[in-house]
């Protein structure tokens, strides 16, 4: 950062000549820790508090709640120097351009689970948080949803009239993150992934101005919003598309380790299947693996659209001896509440990468990821997971026919996303879990090259924070979205002054 002026930061609540005078005072040191605030944010915080009433400093009672606790992952907890919950578009659009005038740098957060430090804090900077964006409106065949709202809110908003968006898969996943970096749902093989049925974002762009964006209305922003991420503008409402999904079939099983080979064989089968008619199914598959006890055990939890029970598309599992197994038919609200995914329960690492599915394969990376846990076994608070997430060929199918499409640019062919979550509690740690896992995925994802079974593909949602998501999209994606980018937003207030997140190089 360029320019830094320390201050003192009860001087926020102060009148702009007190905080003139405080900006030659000294660095600040708050319950999260310290920082120096820029001059830019000095002067949008202090503007800000003239305009609104409930600016959060970080002597409010309530600061701790919005830095920290709003966040998943331990380590997304930083210092902002002021934070602004605006209630309306008129108010972003206000914002931004104090931004601007200040040249005050700023981040956003929607349900605050993006998990790196960063992507939707900042130290010494502005934090917008949108939770009060919480409206929800029922249309026949869509639901407009404010930033500020989860996908169970979503769910239950829709549960009464028997229809359901495809967003997230747990219960607190922020609506806006998930939306503009992708969205794995449960039922991607049929109705493509969450950008894919957003059928309008109205945006705030960096120099205020808001603008409806749909299939007519700048349709290039369009596209480009679909995986384009926070590089464009501050979205305020996004038009889901709904469908008549009035109950779900589920299945929770849990396998012991002799099971495992089996259960990612069951992964790659579910991740090519193709039918013409398809029954939308999918899942989140976890091996967790306690390094302590040297136990692993594996865990599916299934859902498939309808009221067969038992799920028929996970035949592949049911057939491999479970410790538990729960079928239900349920709605996708009452699923969804019961998948909840706590707030600061950790420091996590992600790290993923993308191949063709082969069970052989995938067989070798989990025990070679074993292995490897027990190199950090030592590690306090350690907590690794070992994720996959299936793409299949029916999921890209529907950009590549919908007329629209999306910047991910995927060829109809089934993928595996393979992922390790890893979590640990102590900050001294974050460097050897982070060297860790770059080290064992790279050198993992290297043998899928020479096998052939690699793909470039990285998904922003699953992706650690050294991992570039765009140079997996096809270049020509790439080059339109920086053209686009360059026309929306010629200033570049989403790459200079809102840095954090996966940002466009330009
Ligand atoms: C426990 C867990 C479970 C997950 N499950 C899934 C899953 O099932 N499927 C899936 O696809 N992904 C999943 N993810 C990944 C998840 O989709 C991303 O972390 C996503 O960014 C979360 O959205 P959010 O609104 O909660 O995030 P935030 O952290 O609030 O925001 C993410 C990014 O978007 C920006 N942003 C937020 N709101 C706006 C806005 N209105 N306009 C412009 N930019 C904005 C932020 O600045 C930030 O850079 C999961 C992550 C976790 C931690």
């Amino acid at each position: 950062m360029k320019d830094l002026v320390a201050f003192s930061i009860s001087a926020l609540a102060l009148a702009e000549s007190a905080i003139a005078t405080a900006q030659v005072g000294s660095s600040v040191t708050t319950a999260l820790g310290s920082f120096e605030l820029t001059k830019g944010a000095a002067c949008a915080c202090s503007k800000l508090s003239r305009a609104y009433s409930g600016i959060i400093s970080p002597s409010s009672a309530n600061y701790t709640a919005q830095a920290a606790d709003a966040y998943w992952d331990v380590r997304a907890n930083l210092s902002p120097a002021c934070i602004f919950l605006p209630s309306t578009a008129d108010e972003i659009s206000r914002a931004l351009e104090i931004f601007q005038t200040c040249d005050a740098q700023f981040a956003v957060r929607g349900g605050g689970h993006m998990n790196y430090p960063g992507s939707n804090n900042i130290d010494g900077g502005v934090l917008l948080a949108l939770e009060k964006f919480g409206k929800v409106k029922v249309n026949a065949e869509s639901v407009e949803v404010g930033p500020g709202l989860t996908w169970y809110d979503v769910y239950a908003a829709l549960e009464a009239y028997g229809r359901a968006a495809i967003g997230g898969r747990m219960k607190t996943i922020g609506v806006p993150g998930l939306s503009l970096i992708g969205g794995f749902h449960y039922f991607n093989n049929k109705y493509g992934y969450a950008m894919d049925n957003v059928l309008s974002y109205d945006v705030v762009l960096g120099n205020g101005t808001q603008v409806v964006t749909n299939k007519t209305s700048h349709p290039d922003l369009f596209w480009a919003l679909k995986g384009g991420a926070n590089n464009y503008g501050i979205v305020t409402k996004f038009t889901l598309k709904t469908y008549a999904i009035p109950k779900v079939s589920t299945t929770i099983q849990v396998f012991n380790e002799s099971g495992i080979p089996d259960f990612l064989a069951a992964v790659c089968g579910i991740a090519k299947l193709d039918e013409e008619d398809p029954i939308a199914a999918g899942m989140v598959a976890t091996v967790q693996y306690n390094a302590t006890a040297k136990v692993a055990s594996a865990s599916l939890l299934g859902v498939q659209e309808g009221i067969s029970r038992p799920p028929s598309q996970f035949a592949n599992f049911s057939a491999i001896p479970a410790t538990t197994r729960i079928n239900n038919v349920t709605t996708i609200r009452q699923w969804a509440s019961s998948l909840d995914s706590p707030k600061q329960m950790f420091r996590v690492m992600f790290s993923h990468k993308t191949m063709k599915p082969d069970q052989d394969a995938l067989i070798s990376i989990y025990k070679a990821w074993k292995d490897a846990v027990d190199e950090i076994a030592d590690v306090e608070g350690l907590y690794p997971t070992f994720i996959t997430n299936v793409a299949p060929a029916g999921a890209a199918r529907v950009a590549l026919t919908n007329g629209v499409g999306n910047v991910w640019g995927l060829e109809a062919e089934p993928y595996i996303l393979w992922q390790f979550s890893t979590g640990w509690a102590l900050a001294q740690d974050d460097l050897r879990i982070e060297a860790w896992s770059r080290e064992l995925i790279e050198r993992l994802n290297t043998i899928n090259i020479e096998k052939g079974l690699a793909s470039d593909f990285i998904y922003m949602g699953d992706a650690g924070e050294w991992q570039d998501p765009f140079a997996g999209f096809p270049a020509e994606n790439v080059a339109r979205m920086r053209a686009i980018k360059a026309s929306y937003d010629p200033l570049r207030v989403f790459s200079r002054l809102n840095w954090g997140g996966f940002k466009l190089n330009v």
